[in-house]
């Protein structure tokens, strides 16, 4: 069995880096998909033997009429409805930030099963901001770098119980 993995959190934490490095070029295909909205993309990922659906939520960086804080309630309520299992990624250089706390309020609420990722954590940089995750409720951080590929085997040993 198959299951959907949605990417959440605010804008800049690595959420398309981290969408990419699971698609690859894959993603060229779904692009073309009927019914993917601008701000929801969705992409088959590969990662070690497992294969699933990833959506990345994106459209918050654009300034529009809505609030950052609206756009981003609809956007993670529509991307937890739509997955079975949800990566909330904060950025391990920058710690949590208030915004962090509004998402993993939205989450904690949501009864979906949430994984908590530290991102940008390579080198010594991430290390204070990866103990702050802790703070969230969300359970404990797993340390990845989108960039540099790293943590991903700690990602997918989170990912296999719930295939
Ligand atoms: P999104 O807005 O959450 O989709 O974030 P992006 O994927 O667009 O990345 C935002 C910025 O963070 C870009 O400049 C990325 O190159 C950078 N970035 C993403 N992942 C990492 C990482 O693991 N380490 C570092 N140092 N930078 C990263
Ligand atoms: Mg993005």
């Amino acid at each position: 069995m198959s299951f959907t993995l949605a990417i959440v959190g605010r804008p800049n934490v690595g959420k398309s880096t981290l969408f990419n490095r699971l698609v690859g070029k894959r993603l060229a295909l779904v692009d073309d998909q009927p019914g993917v909205t601008r701000d929801l993309r969705e992409g088959e990922a590969r990662l070690g033997d497992l294969r699933f659906t990833v959506i990345d939520t994106a459209g918050l960086e654009e300034a529009t009429d809505e609030s950052l804080q609206g756009r981003m309630r609809r956007l993670t309520e529509r991307a937890v409805e739509m997955a079975d299992v949800c990566l909330f990624v904060i950025d391990a250089r920058t710690g949590v930030t208030p915004t962090d706390e509004v998402f993993a309020e939205i989450l904690r609420k949501k009864s979906a099963h949430v994984l908590l990722a530290a991102n940008k954590a390579e080198g010594r940089a991430g290390e204070s901001g990866l103990l702050e995750a802790y703070s969230l409720g969300l359970g404990e951080p797993l340390a990845l770098s989108a960039e540099h590929g790293e943590g991903m085997a700690d990602l997918l040993q989170a990912l296999i119980p719930l295939a």
